[in-house]
């Protein structure tokens, strides 16, 4: 037991609490430090008995979640607030009502949302995992700050692993890379993800992790050297031209090296771009852009640049909100290297991300990434049809590629993932121009649907009214709204098309005078195996089931219900005594196959619909189990002519009297006369049939197989009882 010295204990958290509220990224009123003091309060008291695996008061890591969300994110105090209480509801006797009482319903709405998420995410199951995955993004609709929360929670986590054992390690780590590091990616925390990728591949792989980041150590004093030289070349030009300004340099991080030294398949020393230089440089929003290409413009007077890897991100950000302006040069030492150009606002938005974008917001941008993001998302996520897998494929494909951007006829930038066609820009336009796409002009060349995009290119897509989605169009995009609308639109047709159907489907039995109800449905649904009368319809619409299918089946089906009622009258004479026919005695009400009498899977047939009592055969079809026929159907002489091999015994018994094999295996000590004793007791006293029986003996143990006919179930757990209590039998086991 460590003991706990409780007043420096307590003098910590007050002295974090101090910091969480002087750190805190927005400026905050009187009224928000009342409800982080409240929601302090309220997390000190629920938590104070518990302590974390390191012995650590709870509480601590709460309030380093809190941090997270009010410094390195930025978010608002209701916000901190629910980052303190996050683990309340979960985890203590503090109900969601008494924090609704105590912080108000936003917080207490928050902590719910992430209270349901903890409750998801214990399974291995990936696809498991991918369906909690998409429950949280769900959650996004609530409130997006639940999830930037969860992604701090999570953060925190990663950096206090140390304690737990190594499969939970993994498992939690894995969970971040595959979950965690996009999303935060994808909400623009630029800094968060690259942390948690680094963490996540520190505990997935940590022999790779040790290496390449002492590798980057080492390679620390030629990176200031050489950033050096740089600014030696260009700070008098620059100093002419700007007022404030910085050059720093950035070094890739430990798991995006790792991922260019795979994809590149080579070692660490021939990765070219491990660090990139940064010049951060002051301006307000009306110039920074035209400053920009200053700097650029001062650059390239110094250094020969790459057309190539020329990215600018001011004129067209992201949709993450990312704006910078990125070159790469031919620096010192003839070497690239990449520079980013970048505004204090533009940096703030980078290191930050959406909190940063929010507050930049003047009304005048028309697109905030965030609110587009979430907009796409919950697009998605209502057309979601796919399972969670696909989903979630989906969701990482746009979020990994690189995107593209294109122009539509009126000169507007779209920007659409890497790969996307011309198809996938039509509905990124708008779902209306999607499902009528008739072909598309490529920088004024007729273009095949399926084209694939490349940056720059001008997209006009030709519509039609006349023009509806087909199936093969989901091959032609990549991107999971296009997929997701065209599905739907898919489906809707199949709707349209099935109610014509059904429609047309009973006017033609009307004609052949069959009346469509429920009872000729279900006869007909088997009759076509079709799954269900929606799929019975649609192919009545597209005309895969003919005028004559329909007639065939009317045909059979009129010829059945005589058949059947033809039966009931026999079986009424039988029962009174008008016909004495011994075979068609009631009570028939199972079909047992070959010499064994076995009970075998089937299916009636649907040509001649035998029932109960009919002398039928078996006939074993390809790929769809036992068929079974009355032998005066009209296909029988025909089966039995051409695959005789297939046919199989069948008779109808009595399902109460039947007796069914049971396989016992018994073994004991090896003693003489108990071989006598057991069948002795099976067939004299139980009076139970030995139809096998065989014994072996070894070594003074000895191991008998019987197979015994019983009627029943209890009657064969009474001879196992029986059969137990005889001296030396040890063991009887069903087989
Ligand atoms: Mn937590």
């Amino acid at each position: 037991m460590i003991a706990i010295d409780t007043e420096k204990e307590n003098k910590e958290i007050a002295q974090q609490y101090k910091e969480l509220l002087r750190i805190s990224y927005q400026t905050l009123s009187t009224a928000d430090k009342k409800l982080i003091r409240t929601a302090f309060d309220t997390a000190v008291d629920a938590h104070k008995n518990q302590r974390r695996k390191t012995g650590e008061a709870y509480i601590f890591h709460p309030i380093a979640v809190a941090k997270i969300v009010a410094e390195q994110i930025g978010l608002d105090a209701t916000s901190i607030a629910a980052a303190l209480l996050h683990d309340v509801v979960e985890d203590t006797d503090y109900t969601l009502e008494d924090l609704e009482r105590l912080v108000g319903s936003t917080v207490a709405r928050i902590v719910h949302g992430l209270t349901k998420i903890s409750h998801l995410k214990k399974d291995k199951d990936v696809s498991l995992q991918a369906e909690n995955f998409r429950k949280m993004l769900l959650t996004l609709h609530d409130d997006v700050r639940v999830i930037i929360i969860k992604i701090a929670d999570r953060l925190h986590n990663m950096t206090t692993l140390d304690g737990l054992a190594e499969y939970k390690q993994v498992k939690i780590a894995s969970e971040t890379l595959y979950i965690y590091a996009p999303l935060a990616h994808r909400i623009g925390l630029y800094n968060v993800k690259t942390t948690l990728e680094d963490l996540g591949f520190k505990y997935t792989e940590p022999e790779q992790y040790e290496r390449i980041k002492s590798n980057i150590e080492e390679d620390k004093a030629f990176q200031d050297a050489y950033i050096e030289s740089f600014t030696t070349l260009v700070h008098d030009a620059l100093d002419k031209e700007l007022s404030k300004y910085e050059i720093k340099g950035r070094s890739k991080s430990i798991f995006s090296i790792h991922k260019k030294m795979l994809k590149q398949n080579v070692p660490f020393e021939q990765i070219f771009d491990k660090f990139a230089i940064r010049i951060i440089y002051d301006a307000t929003p009306a110039e920074e852009k035209f400053i920009a290409w200053k700097i650029y413009s001062i650059l390239t007077d110094h250094f020969v640049p790459n057309p190539t890897r020329l990215r600018d991100w001011i004129t067209a950000p992201k949709s993450t909100g990312y704006e910078a302006l990125h070159i790469t040069v031919m620096g010192p030492e003839q070497k690239w290297v990449e520079v980013q150009i970048r505004s204090e606002r533009m940096h703030e938005i980078a290191e930050r991300g959406y909190a940063a974008h929010y507050k930049y917001k003047q009304g005048e941008q028309k697109e905030i990434g965030i609110e587009t993001w979430l907009d796409r998302l919950q697009e998605v996520l209502e057309s979601n049809n796919t399972d969670a897998v696909d989903f979630v494929q989906d969701f990482k494909l746009n979020l990994y590629s690189k995107e593209i951007f294109v122009f539509t006829p009126a000169g507007e930038l779209k920007s659409l993932p890497k790969g996307a066609t011309a198809l996938d820009f039509a509905f990124h336009v708008h779902t209306e121009v999607g499902i009528k796409t008739r072909g598309a002009r490529v920088n004024n060349k007729l273009v095949p649907l399926s084209y694939q995009l490349k940056s720059g290119d001008h997209v006009d897509i030709i519509t039609s009214e006349s023009v509806k989605p087909t199936a093969n169009w989901i091959d032609f995009v990549i991107t999971s709204r296009a997929r997701s609308k065209i599905k739907s639109s898919l489906n809707e047709e199949k709707k349209r098309i099935a109610a014509e159907g059904k429609e047309s489907l009973r006017r033609k039995l009307k004609h052949l005078k069959v009346t469509m109800d429920d009872k000729c449905l279900r006869y007909m649904v088997r009759y076509f195996k079709v799954n269900a009368t929606q799929d019975l319809f649609y192919k009545v619409g597209v005309g895969t089931l003919t005028n004559k299918d329909i007639k065939t089946f009317a045909g059979d089906y009129t010829n059945t219900i005589l058949t059947f009622f033809k039966k009931r009258i026999r079986n009424f004479q039988k029962r009174t005594g008008q016909v004495k026919d011994a075979k068609y005695l009631p009570n028939y009400d199972k079909l047992v196959f070959g010499k064994e009498k076995e009970t075998l899977a089937y299916s009636l047939a649907a040509c001649c619909n035998p029932i109960p009592g009919d002398p039928v055969f078996g006939f074993v079809s390809v790929g769809d189990g036992i068929k079974v026929h009355q032998k005066e159907c009209p296909n029988a002489i025909a089966l039995n002519a051409n695959y005789a091999y297939r046919i199989i015994d069948a008779r109808w018994v009595d399902s109460s009297a039947q007796d069914y094999s049971a396989k016992l295996i018994l073994t004991g000590i090896d003693n003489l006369g108990l071989v006598n004793e057991v069948t002795q007791l099976i067939s004299n006293t139980m009076h139970v049939n030995i139809s096998k029986i065989s014994f072996e003996a070894e070594g003074g143990v000895f191991e008998g197989r019987i197979s015994v006919r019983v009627k029943n179930k209890s009657i064969l757990e009474k001879l196992v009882i029986h059969l137990k209590k005889l001296h030396g039998i040890e063991k009887v086991v069903r087989d």
